[in-house]
Formats: C-alpha cells, structure tokens, sequence
C-alpha cells in the first residue's frame, strides 16, 4: 500500500503539473470508485479548478474552487493497495484498470488539455467529493499527527497508550498518520526494536531512536521516489525504487546488514512482519 513517501511523491508531481487546470468533464465506469455517489462526485468537481494538492497521511487532498464564487471544497483520494493517479495527454493510449478519468483543460497553460486517470485494479481505493468545511474537517480528525511534526515528549504520549505491539501502533493511521507495512519494519529495523515490544513499555531512548529511524526511512523513500514492489507508480508511470533498499521489509531468509544474524518473518495482526533476531530484541 501507498505510504506517506510514495502518497507525497505523487502529491509533489500533482502539484507542478495540474494545479490552474479546470475540470470539465468526468468519466467512470465503476460506481463504488465514487463517493459519496457518482452523481454528487461530478456535480461537485465539474466546472471547478484546481487550486492545490495537499496530503494527510496517505490521503491525497485535492483543493478545488469556483472560479466566480471562489469558494473552496474538496475531492479526496485514497489509492488503498493497488490505486494509481496518473496525469496523460489525451491522446496517450488507455492505461490498465482506469475506471475514473478527469478532463482537464487550462486557459494560459501548456499543455491545454489533460487526464487524470485513476486506475484501480483491485478496486479498495475511492475518490470522494467533500463540498463542506466542517464535512471536511471531520474527515481530517480521523487521522492522528504526522511523524515529521512529533516531538519525543508527544511521542513517547501515544506510546504511552496502549500495550499492543508497537508495530500495530505505528499503522494504526488514528494515532500517528502516514506509516505503513513497509517503512513500519524498516523503521523498526533502523531503530533495533522487536515488532512485537508492547508500545507503552518503549524507554524514552529507544521511543527517540524510532521517531528518529522513522525519519530516516520516510526520507529515504522519498528520495527514491517511493517502492514499486507492488503496484505503486508515480504520476507518469514511472516505478519509485525504494524497493531496492528495503532494510528487512520482504528481505526473510537474507543475512542482516549490521549482524549477520538470517532475517526472519512473522505474522502480526495479520500482516507480514520482518525483523532481525540477532539485533532487535
Ligand atoms: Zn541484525
């Protein structure tokens, strides 16, 4: 699934490329890819422009105005696990699974005409139409802060919380947004703390050593443009390669880098879950 690296890449290209651009027309051809429902997704979107992307955690914001009124509303979109956002000319040929496209057009700009094309293979993800403020403030209260913007004290106050492992607490998206399967392990790995230690038992050196490792991954995806183990693309197609530096996410089996000790794989709250015996105890 799509984390804050690979969601904040594609937010980055969004950004540059079709911010000034009016949407003019929606096509789709899956209904539950639409919230609240198709009809009020299209009715919401068409005539207005794009004035910004924003992110929460792995949640795409997309800022969209009236152009007489200027009053501001908002389409979401969660890509889940196989969701891409893609930005085409509209004579490139299909892409696989699109089942949404916005037509852009823009008045001043090069090029004038463009697609947003939402592909979705496996059909998790959604685009959502959100018209008020307060709607969408709510949306936004379901998810916890940001690593980047934690400090130890407040960190070590949503460890403080619950017993669960820790892992499980780094993507539980409520109490800290943004981390997933991948980078919680890597960030784990990083920080020489086992999955499984339960969050609220977590010293104060080991909780500053993990916010730490998660910055430290978080980065790194980001500078290489996030992982493209599974499905995840960026807005032309391209594949990130993160993948090539996985730490221990997918590594069981290997030898691990600092210890030697053999990577080995568990399951936790159903997911697959990589760590090094010799040095995270
Ligand atoms: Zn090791």
């Amino acid at each position: 699934m799509p984390e804050l690296p690979e969601v904040e890449t594609i937010r980055r290209q969004l950004e540059r490329e079709i911010v000034g651009f009016k949407i003019v027309d929606v096509w789709y051809d899956r209904e539950k890819l639409l919230r609240p429902s198709p009809r009020e997704f299209i009715d919401g979107v068409v005539g207005k422009t794009i004035a910004g992307v924003g992110r929460r955690g792995k949640l795409l914001i997309f800022k969209i105005q009236n152009p007489k009124s200027k009053i501001q509303s908002y389409f979401l979109v969660h890509l889940r696990l196989s969701g891409r956002i893609l930005v085409r000319s509209p004579n490139t040929p299909p892409d696989d699974y699109v089942h949404v496209i916005l037509k852009l057009k823009a008045k001043s700009q090069k090029p004038k005409a463009l697609e947003l094309r939402f592909a979705e293979a496996r059909l998790f993800g959604y685009m959502q139409y959100v018209g008020g403020q307060k709607e969408f403030d709510e949306i936004l209260k379901k998810y916890g802060p940001e690593p980047f913007e934690l400090d130890e004290g407040q960190f070590l106050e949503i460890l403080s919380t619950t017993r669960k492992p820790i892992k499980l607490l780094l993507m539980d998206q409520k109490k800290i947004a943004g981390i997933g399967n991948i980078y919680a392990n890597d960030a784990l790995f990083l920080a020489k703390i086992h999955p499984q230690t339960p969050a609220n038992t977590l010293s104060r050196d080991q909780a500053s050593r993990l916010l730490k490792a998660i910055e430290t991954v978080f980065k790194e995806g980001l500078k290489y443009g996030g992982a493209s183990d599974q499905w995840y693309r960026q807005v032309h197609g391209e594949k990130g390669s993160y993948q090539e530096h996985f730490k221990v996410y997918g590594q069981a089996g290997k030898k691990c880098e600092r210890c030697g000790a053999v990577i080995k794989r568990i399951e936790l709250g159903g997911r697959g879950t990589f760590y090094c015996p010799g040095c995270q105890k």
